[in-house]
């Protein structure tokens, strides 16, 4: 079509010239511009188009030299090509379109399309004719997609950005956007650190990162000569055409044929965030420059919600951490609290720690000799806790230089955190199989803290992690030395409580023994003792005097021997009971009989005057032991009066219920403090107040008051206001049934 075009407007100037037409109006009509110029690039013929593209006056421009219409830096170009063409005829640039900048009349530049032909004149000599079309609008057109682009680009590019908000992420896509989309020879990111007020380079693509190493990686904003450490420091954009600046690297310049800059502050609210910068072998065209700024401001905008993302995830997982060691830390102390076995407590602290805390856990203690005892052990795998108990039965840890952490941190008694790689596994071993096994239970980290209790090291907790998990940090140090330090209060109570209870044990043996090897002698004593009175009270040679003397002394000794005889038996009772080894015989009996017949049998009227009875009329019955529960009501009745003043009253009630029976016994004597309330049941114990008042006692008649009625299937408690106030005990009895 175009061609075909052409052909016709050929056929029309032709048919101008033949038939003499008025060839000058037919170009003046033409939308073009059309020029001729002579050999000597002097212009001949313009048409009046010139005006409307050029802003000349069509006759002002004859005789001018092509230049006049040409922008001056395209002048020596022009007369190289065109000097070229006028000595050799060579036409290189005719029958193409060719894009190019015209100057107008007034100084001002537009875009051209021009197309050049060759003709003659009258005497055959050449001209150029030239055809200028305006490509203004056209430029623009071109110009708003161009922007169009790039502003697809970012919005691509921001899609990217928010996709995973991590800064290092952000930078990338930015250095990638401006090499990709923007054409940069080289894209590069700094980013900033307000702390230090130093750059640092992050990213970098497109070009070698030949900077790599030389002073500008990290650059001080506030005195680093550089036009990136000025942008930051000014937070003003530079974008430069030529590169012509001392600043830049000039060889680097030339031999990657850079022509323009542009680098960017990235800046969010009132922070510097970082620097982006753009190389490019282009000069800087207005839609790079319009554009760019988006993709910097897009570019702070994420970076700068990374950051906060950063924070908040900083945040968070410091509050996790946190969380993590206050659950552990009540973890164990529960259970630490839930046992006073030494082994248990060690292995349940070991129990908890591991996996999460640690790997494996090894819980030592130290004895006198300086062996180590291991209380606990737990390894994330379990069977591979064994394989922790062979690697210490053959290969202890060694006190010897370099002595184990173990011994360092019980000698020094501080924390002893150490990261530990192979080398050192190799160096530790004695021979391959220790080796082996150091490597098969996975050391990569430990920390071992001294056990400490009332300022005695009794041993050490050793944590470990396997080497693909990373070492404790200062937290996790501090979260282990609390957790040793309740260990080692809680394994040093379990200590004393194993003690006392050896103790105890021991006490109870001993009583046992005696009160059994007591009792045959007691009852030799006691047997003479009844013969003794007999013979001596039929003895006719005595006076009435004497005879009394020796009835007071026979019945002193008698007492003597009867109290004795109750000690004996009621320690004995104390063991047998505990043991299960008496056996109760229940029968049908009246209880507010066996409580009068239990008083009565008290011997001194005085004392008996002394206890009042509220008692039902009617008979009660149960099934119990009578002789057990006689035993029960007379030490209750016998304390009453042994631990209030001569004289008072003690009273002793019955209430009956279809199934139970309660009996209480009540004094107004010295009373009991409520912290003893529960104690004085326990063997051997007596209440401050009856000790320091001197009244005799073994603390065993309440001990076996339990016992019976515990066996018995009832409850037996003690209540008082407190000291001096008077106590009452009661006791509660189901009345039971044959079985
Ligand atoms: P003992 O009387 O031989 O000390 P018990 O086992 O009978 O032994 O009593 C234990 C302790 O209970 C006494 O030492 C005393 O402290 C306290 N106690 C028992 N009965 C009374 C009471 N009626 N009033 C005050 N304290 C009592």
């Amino acid at each position: 079509m175009h061609d075909r075009c052409r052909t016709l407007a050929g056929a029309v100037l032709r048919s101008a010239l033949v038939n003499d037409l008025d060839f000058d109006k037919l170009l003046d009509a033409m939308p073009d511009a059309v020029l001729v110029a002579d050999m000597e690039s002097r212009i001949v013929y313009a048409n009046a188009s010139v005006h409307t593209l050029l802003g000349w006056a069509p006759e002002a421009l004859i005789g001018q030299s092509l230049h006049a219409i040409q922008p001056e830096r395209l002048h020596e170009p022009h007369d190289i090509g065109f000097g070229r063409y006028a000595t050799t005829g060579v036409r290189s640039l005719f029958g193409v379109p060719i894009r190019l900048t015209a100057r107008r009349f007034d100084g001002t530049e537009c875009d051209v399309e021009l197309n050049l032909a060759e003709i003659r004149d009258t005497s055959g000599g050449r001209l150029v004719l030239g055809v200028l079309r305006d490509l203004g609008e056209r430029v623009e057109l071109e110009r708003h997609l161009a922007v169009l682009r790039y502003l697809r680009a970012i919005t691509a590019a921001a899609a990217h950005l928010w996709t995973r908000l991590d800064p290092k992420l952000v930078l990338t896509t930015l250095t990638d956007v401006l090499v990709n989309d923007f054409d940069a020879a080289l894209a590069r990111t700094w980013i900033y650190e307000r702390e230090t007020n130093l750059l640092r380079l992050t990213t970098s693509a497109g070009l070698s990162t030949r900077i790599k190493g030389s002073s500008r990686e990290t650059m001080d904003v506030a005195t680093h000569p550089s036009k990136v450490a000025a942008v930051a420091r000014t937070r003003t954009p530079l974008i430069r055409n030529g590169l012509t600046d001392a600043a830049f690297d000039q060889a680097w310049i030339e031999r990657e044929d850079l022509k323009s800059v542009a680098c960017l502050p990235l800046v969010a609210g009132n922070h510097l965030l970082g620097v982006m910068v753009g190389f490019f072998r282009e000069p800087m065209r207005d839609e790079v420059s319009e554009t760019i700024g988006h993709l910097a401001a897009l570019g702070a905008a994420a970076l700068n919600d990374a950051r906060l993302v950063g924070q908040e995830r900083e945040a968070r997982a410091v509050a996790d951490r946190a969380r993590g060691r206050f659950e552990l830390l009540a973890r164990v102390s529960e259970r630490l609290a839930r046992s006073l076995n030494l082994e248990v407590v060690a292995q349940d602290v070991a129990d908890a720690l591991v996996p999460d805390f640690a790997d494996w856990c090894v819980v030592d203690l130290i004895s006198e000799s300086r062996s180590l005892e291991t209380m606990a052990m737990a390894h994330r795998i379990s069977e591979m806790a064994d394989r922790i108990g062979r690697l210490r039965a053959m290969y202890p840890p060694s006190e010897r230089i370099p002595p184990h952490a173990i011994y360092r941190a019980i000698d020094s008694g501080r924390t002893v955190c150490e990261t530990v790689n192979d080398e050192e596994l190799v160096a530790r071993a004695v021979d391959d199989h220790h080796l082996a096994l150091l490597r098969e239970v996975g050391i990569g980290s430990h920390v071992v803290v001294p056990l400490i209790a009332r300022d005695r090291v009794m041993g050490a907790v050793s944590l470990v992690r396997g080497p693909e998990r990373p070492p404790f940090d200062a937290d996790e140090v501090a979260t282990a030395e609390d957790l040793a330090r309740r260990t080692a209060l809680a394994a040093d109570n379990a200590r004393l409580y194993r003690s006392a209870q050896q103790a105890i044990a021991l006490r109870d043996r001993f009583l046992a023994v005696a009160s059994h090897e007591l009792r045959t002698p007691l009852t030799v004593v006691r047997g003479n003792w009844e013969l003794l009175g007999r013979r001596l009270r039929s003895m006719r040679t005595a006076s009435d005097g004497q005879r009394e003397q020796i009835d007071t002394s026979l019945r002193r000794l008698g007492q003597g021997i009867e109290q004795l005889r109750r000690l004996v038996e009621d320690l004995l009772d104390v063991n047998r009971l505990r043991g299960g080894s008496v056996e109760l015989h229940r029968t049908e009996l009246d209880v507010v009989a066996l409580i009068h017949d239990t008083v009565a049998g008290i011997e001194d009227p005085a004392t008996r005057a002394q206890v009042r009875l509220t008692l039902p009329e009617e008979t009660v019955l149960g099934w119990w032991d009578a002789a057990r529960l006689t035993q029960v009501i007379h030490n209750l009745v016998a304390n009453a009066l042994k631990y209030s003043p001569p004289g008072t009253a003690v009273e002793v009630s019955l209430a009956a219920l279809d199934t139970k029976v309660t009996i209480r016994i009540s004094d107004s004597g010295i009373g009991i403090a409520a912290d003893q309330l529960d104690a004085i049941f326990e063997p051997f114990s007596r209440a401050p107040n009856a000790s320091a008042q001197h009244y005799p006692g073994l603390g065993l008649g309440l001990a076996v008051s339990r016992e019976i009625v515990t066996q018995l299937g009832g409850r037996i408690w003690a209540e008082s206001p407190g000291e001096g106030r008077g106590s009452t005990f009661v006791v509660e009895l189901r009345r039971g049934s044959p079985a």
